[in-house]
């Protein structure tokens, strides 16, 4: 890792460390010099369930790359459990997690980088423009506002960062909508079972989405979503917390508390490939399970596909002798090919969502016979 000085050449910038930056970095870097910018200081924190579901690993799997053992926490394999709260249902599935630590995983990602890929921890995008050429992207140090501003220049920008996406702003997509998160680290005074709990109940009011536990180690993670526009966030995840402390027999004295957001997509048109020079990637480009509140997944596969059009992409061959349109480029067409499976998935948890979501579901997930909770689980 080494900070450049002004002016630099990269063929290709991404913004953000997280799973589809180190995914798209990995990919592009084979045709080119890739700098990485990251807003946070590395190894960076990203709050997290660390639940990497059957997509994760065979993503991982097809790429020959083993989940090291010191990123794993106990107890490692995990399964999928629905709780019907109000019903005391506690309906456990085959559906497999490996449980690992979120900054200790996107800390191994960095490793799997090759030489020719730069990273700049502490730097933030702040702007670009682009041109049938290239691009100029500004940035500057994350941490001083009144730092001086830096232009790069680069073939292809990748905005790999996150629900509150800066690049994403610099093209035509919708503004996304985002559901508010908290998840407390709480101490276990007994093992909990190997299950990542997804809990519903309608004692919290309308605000209250879904809550989560999970065990990792000698503490549990305790997680509530709420909907967009949510007000009473705290106290209500700090009932959550009191009434879910009941069963696990967790302490209510939190050594950590993070407030987060995620993506909630809305509709298709939510997922955004990008415009002209600028690609989108992970939830950036609006792409987040609208049913299963899983990323890493699809991070990992938009990032890579992203990357794979940058080092595919042969601007003249296609070109013809002219400029791409405003809003065009090679790479841009290949990755929004790339991306149609991923938007038909999306757009098939879309479809189902208003019922699961629906009070109607929570109470029927509490008593469906066990094949078809199995069956459900693996297709949202
Ligand atoms: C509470 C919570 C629990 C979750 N649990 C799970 C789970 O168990 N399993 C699962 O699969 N998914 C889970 N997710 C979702 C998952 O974490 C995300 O979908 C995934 O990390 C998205 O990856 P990404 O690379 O698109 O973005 P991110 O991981 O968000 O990375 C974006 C990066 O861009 C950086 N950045 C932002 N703006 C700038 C800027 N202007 N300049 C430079 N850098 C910038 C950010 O600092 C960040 O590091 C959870 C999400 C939340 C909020």
């Amino acid at each position: 890792m080494s900070r450049m000085t002004n002016s630099k050449h990269y063929s290709t910038i991404v913004v953000g460390a997280g799973p589809a930056g180190i995914a798209c970095a990995r990919e592009a870097a084979k045709s080119g010099t890739v700098l990485i910018i990251e807003r946070l200081p590395l190894p960076r924190h990203k709050s997290c369930g660390g639940m990497l579901n059957e997509y994760s690993q065979s993503f991982f799997a097809e790429e020959g790359i083993e989940i090291p053992a010191d990123i794993v926490c106990e107890p490692r394999d995990i399964h999928f459990r629905y709780v019907g709260w109000d019903q005391k249902a506690f309906r456990g599935t085959n559906l497999h997690f490996v449980n690992v630590d979120r900054d200790s995983f996107d800390n191994w990602l960095i490793t799997l980088l090759p030489e020719n890929v730069e990273i700049w921890p502490e730097t933030r995008f702040v702007g670009c423009k682009q041109n049938p050429e290239g691009i100029t992207v500004q940035v500057r140090n994350a941490n001083d506002p009144h730092a001086e501003v830096i232009s790069l220049t680069c073939g292809y920008l990748v905005g790999c960062d996150g629900p509150r996406s800066e690049v994403r702003r610099q093209t035509p997509a919708t503004k996304l909508a985002l559901y508010k998160t908290l998840q407390d680290f709480v101490p276990i005074t007994q093992p909990l079972e190997p299950y990542f709990d997804c809990l519903y109940t309608k004692k919290l009011g309308s605000e209250y989405g879904y809550g989560y536990v999970v065990p990792k180690g000698d503490v549990a993670i305790v997680g509530s979503v709420f909907y967009p526009g949510s007000k009473h966030v705290k106290e209500l995840h700090e009932q959550a917390v009191d009434l879910f402390a009941e069963h696990y027999k967790f302490s209510t004295d939190a050594v950590a508390r993070e407030a987060w957001v995620a993506v909630k997509v809305n509709t298709i048109d939510d997922i955004s490939a990008g415009s002209g020079r600028i690609l989108l990637a992970g939830e950036a480009a609006g792409i987040f399970s609208p049913s299963s509140g899983e990323g890493i997944s699809f991070a990992l596969n938009t990032g890579s596909r992203a990357g794979k059009a940058i080092a595919s992409a042969r601007e003249t061959d296609t070109r013809i002798g002219k400029p791409y349109a405003p809003g065009e480029s090679a790479a841009l067409h290949l990755y929004a090919d790339a991306l149609e499976p991923i938007r038909s998935n999306v757009a098939r948890r879309l479809l189902y969502f208003p019922f699961l979501d629906s009070h109607a579901a929570k109470i029927a997930g509490a008593i469906a016979p066990q094949a078809l909770m199995n069956y459900v689980v693996h297709r949202i």
